[in-house]
């Protein structure tokens, strides 16, 4: 057996933790989970753990409802959950999903980032992401109808002291860090209850579990502290929606493909040509990093959102910016894509978003002029003029341009993408059929 994981098995009897929770992650980002006894463990190390992939969305049919779940004894973490004597009690580990015959899972979110990875890795890159991850903090659960209330007053950078707030990060950060995820920054964001959590860079791969760890936790700790965490990318009309900025930078063995000193923004070629890849495909992958309905109602003009497919190196209206960095220490050259959701699939989207990039470079995309002006104060004619493309302003916006692309149809394979199509549009047609509260109080007196 090899040396992990017989470090995963020591480690769970050292510690005597009772529950082994084997996690993956559906086509739609939802976080599935099967406990195991730790004496299961070796064979499901060995063989996987079978379960009914037909109850899975976006999993088998019914017909090939056989799946099996491989754990990936490198994502092994004890959960920082305790008995009432102070004993942890539960590990989790990552699953890549096969078919019966052992051939890795087309419905696999993480197959799907992989095998983006893997082809970065045949043009000789790897790729590092740290996402800023925002969400809310509501009062409680709200009941069916009922409106979502923040849990505190706080703004920008607030440090205050009555609320739930800095205690709530404290926790989930000490609870993140105690599974081997370090956060670089945490604040309190623009609206009130609004919170932002910054992760430290890392290989996509384990970024995307991290992402899936972090909402876990977050919701976990937030019960703890008697509030609730949401992640819907916008629960209020009157606030800023929860973004999750995605710094990504590609590496060539050890040195920074982002990085050229004698650039004006210390910007490589490549770096330029990777940026000019997102920017031509925004809105072919919008359906991807903005998967909901509600994606679109937060990528609105005025709404500290990107709504035009541009880029700028310190413009905060763009779509990709470039974050400041410490001058002159390469590793840390990277671009801000300012599209993403905290609720996006995050394996999906980090594939989409590479597979774009990467398209760019491979196909030496020429990067558009740099957008200096206010983005949001321009009139629709003048972004034309410009030459900005709009990005989609709805879901049925982005699935429609979403179905014409051979890029995402390539990156998610021929599975997850008529699996995706066929859920998303359902989400519309639901949503279209409901009259909503807006609609009563604005046309009821016609
Ligand atoms: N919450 C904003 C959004 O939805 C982003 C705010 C920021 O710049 O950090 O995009
Ligand atoms: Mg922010
Ligand atoms: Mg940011």
């Amino acid at each position: 057996m090899d040396r992990q994981k017989e470090f995963v098995l020591r480690t769970l009897e050292e510690r005597d933790i009772r529950f082994v929770r084997l996690w993956f992650t559906d086509v739609l980002g939802y976080l599935k989970s099967v406990a195991i006894a730790p004496a299961e463990l070796e064979g499901a190390f060995n063989e996987g753990i079978g379960f009914d992939g037909s109850s899975i969305e976006g999993f088998s049919r019914v017909s090939e409802a056989d799946t099996i779940a491989k754990p990936d004894p490198s994502t092994f973490q004890i959960l920082p959950w305790t008995t009432s004597t102070g004993r942890h009690h539960s590990a989790r580990i990552f699953c890549d999903i096969a078919m019966p015959d052992g051939t890795p899972s087309w419905a696999d979110s993480r197959h799907v980032l992989r095998r983006q990875l893997n082809k970065a890795a045949d043009e000789g890159f790897s790729c590092y992401v740290h996402p800023e991850i925002e969400f809310f903090l509501l009062k409680n659960a709200p009941e069916a109808g009922e409106l979502p209330v923040p849990a505190d007053a706080g703004g920008y950078f607030d440090q205050s002291i009555h609320t739930a707030a800095p205690n709530f990060r404290r926790h989930a950060i000490e609870a993140l860090e105690s599974m081997g995820i370090s956060v670089e920054f945490s604040h309190h964001e623009g609206a009130p209850g609004q919170q932002e959590i910054d992760l430290r860079y890392a290989d996509a791969l384990s970024m995307a579990d991290n992402v899936m760890t972090f909402r876990y936790l977050v919701k976990e700790v937030a019960l703890g502290e008697g509030v609730w965490a949401t992640f819907m990318p916008k629960p209020f009309s009157e606030y800023p929606g929860s973004a999750m900025h995605t710094h990504m930078s590609l590496f060539e063995g050890d040195t920074n493909a982002f990085h050229n000193p004698d650039d004006p923004q210390q910007l490589s070629a490549t770096g330029k040509k990777f940026i000019a890849g997102i920017v031509a495909h925004a809105s072919e992958i919008s359906a991807v990093t903005n998967q909901w309905v509600n994606s679109y109602k937060r990528l609105i003009h005025g709404g500290e959102a990107p709504t035009a497919a541009t880029w700028g190196g310190a413009n905060r209206s763009a779509l990709v910016r470039l974050p400041l960095y410490t001058p002159n220490k390469a590793s840390s050259r990277r671009i801000e894509v300012r599209s993403p959701d905290s609720a996006c699939n995050p394996y999906l989207a980090f594939a989409v978003l590479l597979a774009a990039g990467l398209k760019g470079i491979r196909e030496d995309y020429e990067l558009p002029d740099e957008a200096e002006d206010d983005v949001w104060a321009l009139t629709s004619g003048e972004r034309r003029a410009m030459g900005y493309e709009e990005l989609p302003g709805s879901l049925a916006d982005a699935l429609k341009v979403m179905e014409r692309s051979e890029l995402v149809a390539e990156t998610l394979g021929e599975h997850v993408f008529d699996y995706f199509q066929r859920n998303k549009w359902a989400e519309w047609a639901a949503y279209r059929s409901r009259v909503t509260p807006y609609e009563l109080d604005t046309y009821l007196s016609l």
